[in-house]
């Protein structure tokens, strides 16, 4: 539906800095919106998706001001990436996701549809996360 296109269009961000030190994730991290934690670390925090798509929906997000994938990949020391990841992976197992599988994902910029400024991977699981990528409309 075009309507939603367009809503879905604006919502979304162009993932690229500068970092708006008043997004969402911006806030939790600094204790000023609460959150359902599921872990933190010096280099993570990762808390279940407010609105989740999945019975598992959990977001991991790094502790310092990056917009997203292009942002970390780019800007973050070693140690941050480093940590980062294998926060991911530990919260996954920590859950007990791993036998069942589950999907790690990370939207970047207006087409990657992502909402949130602040670099998050989501983690689905729970049942079988379905297709990839949606067919194209039209
Ligand atoms: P994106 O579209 O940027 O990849 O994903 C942003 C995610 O953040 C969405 O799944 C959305 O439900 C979640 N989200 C937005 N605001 C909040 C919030 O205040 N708390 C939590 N826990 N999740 C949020």
């Amino acid at each position: 539906m075009i309507t939603v296109t367009i809503l879905e269009f604006a919502m979304s961000v162009t993932g690229l800095p500068p970092y708006d030190d008043a997004n969402i994730f911006a806030r939790i991290l600094r204790g000023e919106i609460p959150c359902k934690k599921v872990h933190e670390d010096a280099h993570a925090l990762a808390f279940h998706d407010i609105n989740p798509q999945a019975p598992v929906h959990v977001l991991v997000i790094p502790k310092g001001p990056y917009v997203s994938i292009a942002d970390f990949g780019a800007q973050a020391s070693d140690a941050e990436i480093a940590g980062f990841w294998r926060a991911v992976s530990k919260v996954a197992k920590d859950l007990g996701l791993e036998a069942a599988g589950y999907r790690a994902l990370t939207n970047m910029g207006v087409d990657g549809g992502q909402e949130v400024p602040h670099f998050h991977v989501h983690l689905f699981a729970g049942r079988r996360i379905g297709r990839m990528v949606p067919k194209a409309e039209g």
